[in-house]
């Protein structure tokens, strides 16, 4: 069992911070007459909504197993992204380790924090290039945090090394899990009981089919979401989100649905698309999208918009490469078909 030193790495603003405290912190019942929060009286979202979540947390231990306080919830994984910079990274000392090709956020949100970016890029099989990143954690104190994404956005794949990174490293690993519920058998959700530094993400944006709801889930050690309850704004996540959250996952059996329906055409997409010359490789992918390598991605990206096929353009950061999202069946198809037309 792993051991850290927890007040070491926070911020001492925020260790020394007395958060705010709400109406709905110092009374939280139910029932009664409320004139505490200066609500309006009439309407049916003229209520503060829970600021701790409580009946969505209970209803993720039971699903995930793990006790309420160590589960964050917040307005989208984004606002977990910037909650962990700002309890952990001093701005304009601290440094965070990020390994493209991955998600933007982890770098926009630090460049918004003012915490400085160590890039370690993946190695050419987009794994983790785990002796720099190590060398660099253990030769540079500044370096507070890591952000690793397992499957990776935008390469599809499943990172191995993240054990090693926990293991060995005293600062916080930030593990975003986004897509994890399309391989679910592979989550690191378990090791948060073992690992006091390891943040495990996930989110009801991609499996869970709720982007616009923006609910985003950090596992943790208490004491890091206690850090992190007490810097959040205190009512962050609406009542329409926690309600639609607690919906999605009271229709368990629907996500399942989905979930396979996306993996059996991922399948399908694969097979197609690899019988199609302009494609060059498919990368394997854990996750509900495909990184291809095509002849010329500008011109083949261009040419979907046109068709108002939209996907992602990634030859900034993959050379020749276009993220495919899985869609529909039909959605699917058309995309097919107008790649085909491209061929000939
Ligand atoms: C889509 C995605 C998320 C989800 O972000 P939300 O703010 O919860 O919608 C998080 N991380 C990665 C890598 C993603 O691709």
């Amino acid at each position: 069992m792993k051991t850290i030193d927890l007040e070491k790495l926070v911020r001492p603003n925020i260790l020394a911070l007395k958060p705010y405290s709400s109406a709905r912190d110092e009374f939280s019942g139910a029932e009664g007459v409320f004139l505490d929060a200066n609500e309006n009286p009439y309407g049916t979202l003229n209520r503060y909504p829970d600021p701790h979540q409580k009946d969505l947390k209970a209803a993720l231990t039971e699903i995930k197993h793990v006790p309420a306080e160590q589960i964050f919830i917040g307005n989208g994984s984004d606002e977990i992204i910037d909650l962990i910079y700002r309890v952990f990274a001093e701005p304009g000392r601290d440094s965070v380790i990020v390994c493209p090709p991955t998600y933007g956020m982890y770098e926009v949100s630090a460049n918004i924090n003012n915490v400085n970016v160590i890039k370690i890029p993946l190695t050419d099989d987009f794994q983790l290039n785990i002796n720099e990143i190590l060398h660099k954690t253990t030769t540079d104190p500044s370096v507070k945090l890591i952000f690793v994404c397992s499957p990776n956005n935008p390469t599809g794949n499943r990172l191995k090394d993240v054990k090693v990174l926990v293991e060995n490293f005293n600062g916080i690993v930030v593990l975003d899990e986004a897509y994890i519920d399309f391989r679910a058998d592979r989550t690191y959700l378990p090791k948060i009981q073992k690992y006091p530094n390891l943040i495990v993400m996930q989110t009801f944006s991609k499996a869970w089919a709720l982007a616009s709801a923006r609910v985003g889930v950090a596992y943790a050690n208490a004491g890091i979401v206690a850090l992190m309850d007490k810097v959040k704004p205190p009512y962050n996540v609406s009542k329409l989100n926690q309600e639609a959250a607690l919906k999605a996952l009271s229709l368990r059996h629907e996500e399942s649905t989905r979930v396979s329906k996306i993996l059996n055409e991922r399948e399908f997409l694969i097979e197609k698309l690899e019988e199609l010359p302009l494609v060059k490789k498919i990368y394997p992918s854990d996750a509900n999208f495909l990184l291809v390598e095509v002849s010329d991605a500008d011109h083949i990206y261009n040419h979907l918009v046109n068709k108002k096929i939209i996907v992602r353009n990634r030859h900034s950061q993959v050379e020749n490469c276009i993220r495919i999202t899985v869609g529909t069946s039909n959605e699917n198809r058309l995309l097919l078909s107008e790649l085909k037309n491209l061929s000939l």
